[in-house]
């Protein structure tokens, strides 16, 4: 989508701070982050959130469970939360699916 942040940021039009990627997906880190280790886990092609998320595209989520699990391992990140905002009112300001994978601090729950 051409006027999606995160798809300006996997065509590299804007900059990011890369972790991990693949032909299926960018791992990044957060411009704004909530924990010593907060990256972003997004797949290449626009899916505006786990609620657009079906039997078609699903393949690319398992994929980027295989990554995040992969990428903590080398980050040496052993606790860490993965949260997917869906809706404004869940805090979700991107609308292209991304997974967020925040570790290196004590966590709290219910999050807020
Ligand atoms: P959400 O609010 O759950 O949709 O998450 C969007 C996340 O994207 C926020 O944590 C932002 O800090 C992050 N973000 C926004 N713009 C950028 C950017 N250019 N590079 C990296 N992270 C970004
Ligand atoms: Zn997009």
């Amino acid at each position: 989508m051409s006027d999606c942040l995160f798809c300006k940021i996997v065509k590299g039009d804007i900059p990011s701070n890369k972790v991990y990627e693949d032909e299926l997906c960018l791992a990044f880190y957060d411009i704004d982050p909530q924990a010593p280790t907060h990256f972003l886990v997004i797949p290449k092609t626009h899916i505006g959130s786990v609620s657009e998320v079906n039997e078609e595209n699903a393949a690319v989520v398992a994929h980027i469970f295989t990554v995040i699990a992969k990428v903590t391992k080398e980050l040496g990140v052993d606790s860490y939360r993965v949260v997917s905002n869906i809706g404004e009112q869940a805090g979700q300001s991107v609308f292209h699916l991304h997974f967020h994978v925040l570790g290196g601090r004590d966590m709290t729950w219910p999050p807020g």
